[in-house]
C-alpha cells in the first residue's frame, strides 16, 4: 500500500531544498552568548534577540538558584487550578508598576499572548487590521479570532484609515509590531492610537523587541512616544531583551480579568515554571538601571550603520538593534551567510515566506553584549564577503 501523503511530503522537501529554502537547526553548547559554541566551533554571533545580554547573566542565574529549593522546577497545573504561584504574581504586579498600565497577566510565550489577546476580544462580528509586515503570531490570532482580516501596506496609515472608515463591525482592533521584526522600524503608534480613537477600536502593540530597549529605563515603545490609552493593549515578550522566557499583556484592570475568563491559551496550559518569574524579577531590575547597555547598544547601531555605509550595502531605515541588509535573491543571501560563517561570525540568512520574496537579506542584531572590535571584526568580514 503506498502511503501518497508521505510521498508528496518528500517532494515538498525536495522542492524547499531546491529553492534554498530548506529550513535547519544549528546545535549550540553552552550558554546564549555574543560567542556561541555551534558544532563544536567558537562563533561571533549577530543572530540573537538578548539585546541587552541578559540571558546568561549572573544575577539571573542567581535568582533561579535561590527560588530553586522553595518553589521547585513545575508549576504542575494551570494558572486557574493550581499553578498561580506567588512568584507568577509578583513579577505581575511589578511589571504592570513598571510600565505604568493597572494590571498585567503572564503567558508562556508571546505566540500564545497574541492569541489570547485576539480571540478573547475579538470574535466573528469583528473586523481585525494588521500591517502586512507584522509578526506571524499576530496574523494566526487574527486567523483564528474568525473575525475579518484586513492588512495594509506596511506603515501605510491612509490605508488603514480607509479600510477603517468602511468597515461596519461591530468590534474592531489594529494589531502592530510596535518594531517590526525583520525591517526594524518603529511603527507610527500615536498615528495608530489616533485611527483607533477615531474609529473606536482596540489597539494591540506588541513589544517583543520594543520592551528594554526603548523608553526611559526600558520601559518599551508605550514609554517612548509618552502614550496612555484604555484602548491599548500592551504585549511584551519575555525571551528577547529580558533574557528570560515568556510573554505578559498589560492594560485595564477588567480587560486583563477577562483574558482570564476567556482566553484558551492562558486558561488550557500549564503555568511556566515559577523559578522564571524569580529571574524575571531580577531582569526587570538589570533593565531599569541598564542605561549604561542601552547607551552602548545606540554607538554599536551606529558604528555598524555608517560601516556598512561606507562600503555599499543596502540598509533600511532603521534605528534599533534589527539591522536588515538587504540583498534580494535566495542563493546571494545564502553565499554572503556562509562566507561570513568561513570568517567565524553567524548572521543569518532570512529567507521568504518570513520576508516578501526578492527581499531575502541577512538579519544583524546587536546585543549590549556586542563590543567595538566584535562590530569592527563584522564590518571587516562584511568587506570580504
Ligand atoms: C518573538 C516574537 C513574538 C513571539 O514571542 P515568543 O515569546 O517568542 O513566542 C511575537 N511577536 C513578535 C513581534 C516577535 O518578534
Amino acid at each position: 500500500m503506498t502511503f501518497a501523503a508521505l510521498t508528496e511530503i518528500r517532494a515538498g522537501l525536495t522542492a524547499l531544498s531546491e529553492q534554498g529554502l530548506l529550513r535547519q537547526r544549528r546545535m549550540l553548547q553552552g550558554a546564549q552568548a555574543v560567542r556561541v559554541q555551534v558544532d563544536g566551533r567558537e562563533l561571533l554571533s549577530f543572530c540573537s534577540n538578548d539585546y541587552l545580554g541578559l540571558a546568561n547573566h549572573p544575577a539571573l542565574a542567581a535568582a533561579v538558584m535561590q527560588a530553586l529549593p522553595d518553589m521547585g522546577v513545575g508549576a504542575g497545573a494551570s494558572h486557574l487550578i493550581t499553578g498561580h504561584h506567588a512568584a507568577h504574581h509578583a513579577f505581575e504586579a511589578r511589571f504592570a508598576e513598571f510600565v505604568g498600565l493597572p494590571e498585567a497577566l503572564l503567558f508562556s510565550t508571546g505566540y500564545m499572548a497574541n492569541l489570547a489577546v485576539v480571540t478573547a476580544l475579538i470574535g466573528r462580528d469583528g473586523e481585525v487590521f494588521g500591517d502586512k509586515l507584522n509578526h506571524a503570531s499576530l496574523n494566526d490570532a487574527a486567523l483564528l479570532s474568525r473575525a475579518k482580516f484586513s492588512r495594509y501596506a506596511h506603515n501605510d496609515l491612509a490605508a488603514l484609515a480607509r479600510l477603517m472608515t468602511a468597515s461596519t463591525a461591530r468590534h474592531k482592533m489594529v494589531l502592530v509590531d510596535a518594531v517590526f521584526s525583520m525591517d526594524g522600524d518603529v511603527a507610527d503608534l500615536p498615528a495608530l492610537l489616533a485611527l483607533c480613537e477615531a474609529h473606536d477600536a482596540w489597539l494591540l502593540v506588541d513589544d517583543a523587541h520594543g520592551f528594554g530597549v526603548l523608553g526611559t529605563g526600558g520601559r518599551g515603545s508605550l514609554a517612548h512616544f509618552g502614550l496612555h490609552s484604555p484602548r491599548i493593549i500592551y504585549m511584551a515578550t519575555l525571551g528577547k531583551a529580558a533574557g528570560v522566557a515568556g510573554a505578559v499583556v498589560a492594560a485595564e484592570y477588567d480587560v486583563i480579568i477577562w483574558l482570564l475568563q476567556k482566553a484558551r491559551t492562558y486558561i488550557y496550559t500549564t503555568a511556566t515554571p515559577p523559578i522564571l518569574s524569580a529571574a524575571l524579577l531580577a531582569s526587570l531590575e538589570l533593565i531599569v538601571s541598564a542605561d549604561d547597555r542601552r547607551a552602548h547598544l545606540q554607538r554599536l547601531i551606529a558604528q555598524l550603520r555608517s560601516g556598512l555605509q561606507a562600503q555599499g550595502w543596502e540598509l533600511l531605515e532603521s534605528a534599533t538593534p534589527i539591522q536588515p541588509v538587504i540583498i534580494g535573491s535566495n542563493a546571494a543571501t545564502l553565499a554572503i551567510s556562509a562566507a561570513l560563517l568561513e570568517q567565524g561570525i553567524l548572521v543569518p540568512a532570512i529567507r521568504p515566506p518570513t520576508v516578501p520574496v526578492g527581499s531575502a537579506r541577512l538579519r544583524i542584531t546587536l546585543s549590549a553584549a556586542h563590543t567595538d572590535a566584535d562590530v569592527a571584526q563584522l564590518l571587516h568580514a562584511m568587506g570580504n564577503a
